[in-house]
């Protein structure tokens, strides 16, 4: 299904873009949460992070530490959150995978956390659930 950041990706709506290469784009958030909030996309087309191809995540990997450093630079602030929703239930609203950077330039702006520890499962067999399914998942 297409989404918004199909049709910025195809020129049919503007952005203000930040970087663009032939697998990557990035271009300024139109609601941020704070000044310099980017979102940084795959060309790829895949609603979600798990779905994307070694390729585009290898790209996505690239070029996230570079418009990173542009943002710390123009913002003035070294702290900031990289945010990646999958799924409504994770408050992800455009089906197209993409990684915002969020500046946190002051404790009170920025990406407001929640993080509430539960009583977690064993991590002993979770972890070899995990290595079984990745093992499974490389083969
Ligand atoms: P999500 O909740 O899916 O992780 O975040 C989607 C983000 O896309 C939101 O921060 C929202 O402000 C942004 N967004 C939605 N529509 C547009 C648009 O047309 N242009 C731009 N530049 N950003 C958009």
């Amino acid at each position: 299904m297409s989404t918004i950041f199909d049709r910025i990706l195809d020129g049919e709506l503007p952005c203000h873009r930040v970087f663009e290469n032939d697998h990557v784009l990035a271009f300024m958030d139109i609601a941020p949460i704070s000044a310099g909030h980017t979102l940084v996309i795959p060309k790829e087309r895949k609603a979600r992070l798990h779905e994307l191809s070694d390729d585009a995540a290898a790209e996505l990997g690239r070029a996230l530490p570079r418009i990173a450093r542009a943002v710390c630079k123009v913002s003035g602030s070294e702290d900031y959150n990289v945010l990646q929703n999958n799924g409504a239930p994770a408050h992800q609203a455009v089906f197209h995978v993409h990684f915002h950077i969020i500046p946190r330039p002051t404790a009170n702006v920025g990406l407001g956390i929640d993080w509430n520890p539960i009583e977690a499962p064993d991590p002993a067999e979770y972890a070899e659930k995990l290595r079984a399914a990745i093992a499974e998942d490389a083969a």
